[in-house]
């Protein structure tokens, strides 16, 4: 009794203040329409773990969808989005708290990977779906216990000493996108996936379950792999399993792979400025010893756009070109020039792999060049009492690269410079 009341100090201790308010009116709203709460998932693991999640999952013993409407009108909430044949809500207070509302339920699965059925049950029972020991903890949001943890599988064991365990030989089977979970979590928390979990894990990679797994899921979960902190642990376990090459058996996740994917870690700034997501920069990085061929086949199974990749295998081919071109260009305009018609996911590859001097024209293209406008323009020719044509272009590109490579230069300079260019013409 004293170690549980200690943990659950400790637990509602971890509870950040905008967490603990938000979970009062959970209450609140449990103890008005008689009901039991339960906050689940991810963001219990990691309340005790000290990490920050704010993806609020809550599973209702009772009517969920009657919660959500009344939690709805409890925290002044926007709308309930529901969805009647799995007994869910979603509650949508603002743009930036959502929260997801289940009722406790069995799924039964007719066979692996297909939709489940869904009846009613015990939390119990709905804790015995998850993935791993670790999801599986449930925090009681009740006024008498509020703060306890509900823990059948020793999930909190599995959290302290650092494991990541199925609840059932059948897990893997019944669901394999759990073997790319089981990689996720074991590197992003540093954990070890236990000896039995691992043997089955194998085991169902040797008897191909994996193939069963869509490759929009694939995609769902290595997005996340690949967005996180740190992704290598997990690359090594998804190359160890041969899982890289069923996305293409050319993959092999190299150490200079795992250089050029902590390098994006630390270019957030750059890849904002860019907007560019991180996953997608390591995804491309995986993909790096690809031709195009074998990358059309990749962005194929993944769903990327037509011009998402003409884009992309354009700079890919010119790539060695730039990056030579590049790390020996000292005018601002040479940048960028090399650099204007460069999409901006290779921009980045070239940044991970360039030396300091191309990291500092990229970050020079990047941040000022690529926003440049010119001061002068078509109509300033035209006031001059030039014809407009074709031959305009080149007048203002000279201008304007003018501009560049001298910073102060104002539009009364530039409109001479111009003026000059014209009468040459
Ligand atoms: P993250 O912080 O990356 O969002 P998470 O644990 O919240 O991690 P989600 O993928 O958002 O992970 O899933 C939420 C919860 O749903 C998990 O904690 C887990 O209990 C359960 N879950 C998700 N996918 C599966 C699955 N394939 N099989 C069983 N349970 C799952």
């Amino acid at each position: 009794k004293e170690e549980a009341r200690i943990l659950r100090e400790g637990i509602i201790d971890g509870i950040g203040a905008g967490l603990r308010k938000i979970l009062e009116s959970i209450r609140e709203t449990a103890a008005r329409e008689g009901v039991k709460a339960y906050l689940v998932g991810g963001i219990v693991r990691d309340i005790i773990l000290g990490i920050k999640n704010e993806d609020i999952d809550i599973v209702v013993e009772g009517n969920g969808i009657e919660f959500a409407k009344s939690l709805c009108e409890t925290l002044g909430g926007r709308k309930v989005v529901s969805h009647e044949k799995f007994k869910t809500a979603v509650v949508v207070v603002d743009d930036e708290l959502k929260i997801d509302v289940a009722t406790s339920r069995v799924e039964y699965y007719e066979y692996p990977t297909s939709l489940p059925t869904v009846e009613y049950g015990s939390l119990r029972e709905d804790m015995f779906r998850r993935d791993f020991t670790i999801n599986s903890l449930a925090l009681e949001v009740d006024n008498n216990r509020f703060g306890d943890l509900v823990d059948y599988f020793n999930g909190y064991r599995d959290i302290r000493d650092k494991k990541i365990r199925i609840l059932h030989n059948l897990s893997f089977i019944e669901d394999p996108t759990r073997i790319i979970r089981a990689f996720r979590f074991a590197s992003r928390y540093g954990f070890d996936i236990a000896e039995e979990t691992e043997r089955l894990l194998q085991d169902s990679i040797e008897n191909g379950f994996l193939k069963r797994v869509s490759w929009p899921r694939v995609k769902t979960e290595l997005k996340i792999i690949l967005g996180d902190r740190r992704p290598h642990r997990a690359l090594e376990y998804l190359e160890k399993y041969g899982i890289l090459k069923t996305i293409h058996p050319k993959i092999s996740y190299s150490s200079r792979m795992k250089s050029q994917i902590e390098k994006t870690a630390d270019s957030k700034k750059l890849l904002d400025t860019l907007g560019l997501e991180k996953w997608m920069v390591n995804f491309l990085v995986v993909l790096e010893n690809l031709n195009s061929d074998e990358l059309d086949l990749v962005f194929n199974k993944f769903g990327f756009s037509g011009s998402f990749r003409k884009k992309y295998h354009l700079g890919s081919t010119k790539r060695k070109k730039i990056l030579e071109e590049l790390s020996i260009a000292r005018k601002n305009s040479r940048i960028y020039d090399i650099l204007k018609e460069v999409t901006n996911e290779i921009i980045v590859l070239l940044y991970l792999e360039g030396n300091r001097e191309l990291k500092e024209n990229i970050e020079k293209y990047v941040y000022t060049l690529r926003d440049a406008e010119c001061m002068v323009g078509g109509r300033d020719l035209i006031e001059m009492g030039e014809a407009p044509g074709d031959h305009f272009k080149d007048i203002l590109k000279d201008v304007f690269y003018f501009q560049l490579d001298n910073p102060g230069s104002g539009r009364e300079e530039l409109l001479e410079i111009l003026e000059e260019k014209f009468r040459k013409n």
